[in-house]
């Protein structure tokens, strides 16, 4: 199997690489890190992405007719692999990567109108409302409740672990409009105004000291009657559309090669017991099996890659893609926690943490992986029954 790329998709990649060092600020991701919750990468994100967004970059690979370029999937791939490798600061990525294609295939014209542009320019942050307190992995039990009163929904329930709540102007959410059908059969999906009245967002701190994500409650929230996304009671069918585009991870062995750059760099100038530690043979086998590993999961992200170039909704793949990467990024952040024995533990950003931090918060973040998206568990069922044929 020959995986190089073509003389015109290695000079595509060149334009990009130009583009980032045009437009990222001196020493991004090495003298200069920024802690992704801080006011200054936040705005520099928005201004980022809103530039992404200028030039139809942001989502490329849609059609044209909804903002997009219709870039074929491989030349979106290449962009994102060079984004990733750079830890460009983009923000509101779930509009392109997963709404987007939910509403572009249920949506109608009226919706696709007003929501498509807004993310297409990078213009409108979008935040998931599915998750529930009681309802995570068995994501159908949810209980908020959307009841129709005249020309309007009214909203009732709480969500949470919803990311980027806080910034967020929209919200893509589930409730519960028939309680007395089988749990599956009685969802919608909705789309509507985070400024919209009686939506409270609560920040949750999370494992590193940062706000993540949120909590958001819904008190009578009145949204017009047309914030319903397809057809009434069919939301669950159209939820699990959008989760199979927010499993595929593709742009996932970009960025863990580029934290493996980072440990290999460190091992070669960092000495311990008079030698590098690139010198010692148990740290170079832990960083040639994550090299392996690497390479194991770009396989991977060419298989999600190559069904979505295809225009087809990802199948098993995606899931285990999903898995393979966030537990092998769990395992880059052990070896260089590893590597740098008690410095690891120095907070990120400060004075004397090794790579400025970035290994202890990856270390503390990358806990949430397994989780985030469906956990690890639940992955491993979907392959087992749709992938492998296996019983429930
Ligand atoms: C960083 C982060 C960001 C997130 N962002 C969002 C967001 O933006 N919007 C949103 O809606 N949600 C979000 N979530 C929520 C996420 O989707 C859920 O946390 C996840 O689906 C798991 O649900 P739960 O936390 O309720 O755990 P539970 O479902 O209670 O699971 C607890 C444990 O039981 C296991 N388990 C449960 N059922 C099974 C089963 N059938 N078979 C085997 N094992 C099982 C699980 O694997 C897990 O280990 C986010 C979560 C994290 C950590």
């Amino acid at each position: 199997m020959d995986f190089s790329w073509s003389a015109e998709e290695e000079a595509f990649r060149e334009e990009i690489r130009d583009f980032l060092k045009a437009e990222l600020p001196a020493g991004w991701n090495d003298t200069l890190v920024l802690d992704k919750e801080d006011d200054e990468y936040i705005k520099l994100a928005k201004e980022f992405t809103q530039k992404l967004g200028a030039k139809g970059w942001f989502t490329a690979h849609w059609p044209e007719e909804y903002g997009g370029l219709n870039w074929p999937f491989w030349q979106h791939f290449i962009m994102n692999e060079e984004m990733s490798t750079a830890d460009a600061p983009i923000i509101g990525g779930n509009g392109p990567k997963f709404l987007g294609p939910t509403i572009i295939h249920y949506g109608s014209d009226e919706q696709k109108e007003q929501f498509l542009p807004g993310i297409a320019k990078g213009e409108d942050l979008w935040v998931q409302g599915y998750s529930e307190p009681n309802s995570g992995s068995d994501l159908a039990s949810l209980q908020t409740r959307a009841e129709e009163d005249g020309d309007e929904w009214v909203i009732n329930g709480q969500k949470i672990w919803s990311s980027y709540g806080h910034y967020a102007d929209w919200c893509f959410m589930l409730a519960r409009t028939d309680p007395d059908a089988p749990k599956h059969r009685g969802i919608s999906y909705f789309l509507l105004d985070m400024k919209t009245p009686g939506i409270t967002v609560r920040p949750l701190i999370n494992i590193a000291g940062t706000k993540g994500f949120n909590e958001i409650f819904f008190e009578n929230v009145r949204v017009p009657k047309d914030a319903l996304l397809g057809e009434k009671n069919r939301g669950w069918y159209m939820a699990t559309t959008t989760l199979s585009y927010e499993r595929t991870a593709i742009e996932a062995p970009a960025r863990a090669q580029r934290i493996l750059n980072d440990l290999v760099r460190y091992a070669k100038l960092t000495k311990r017991n008079g030698q590098t530690l690139a010198e010692d043979p148990a740290v170079r086998q832990r960083l040639a099996q994550l090299a392996i590993e690497i390479d194991v999961s770009r396989c991977l992200s060419y298989r999600v890659a190559t069904s979505q170039a295809r225009d087809d909704i990802p199948g098993p793949e995606a899931p285990a893609n999903k898995v393979f990467t966030s537990e092998m990024i769990q395992r880059i952040a052990q070896v260089g926690m590893q590597m740098m024995g008690l410095y690891g533990q120095l907070e990120f950003n400060t004075k004397w943490a090794p790579l400025k931090g970035k290994i202890e918060r990856l270390y503390l973040t990358s806990v949430s992986g397994t989780i985030a998206g469906g956990t690890s568990e639940i992955q491993r069922n979907i392959i087992a029954e749709r992938g492998l044929g296996l019983p429930r």
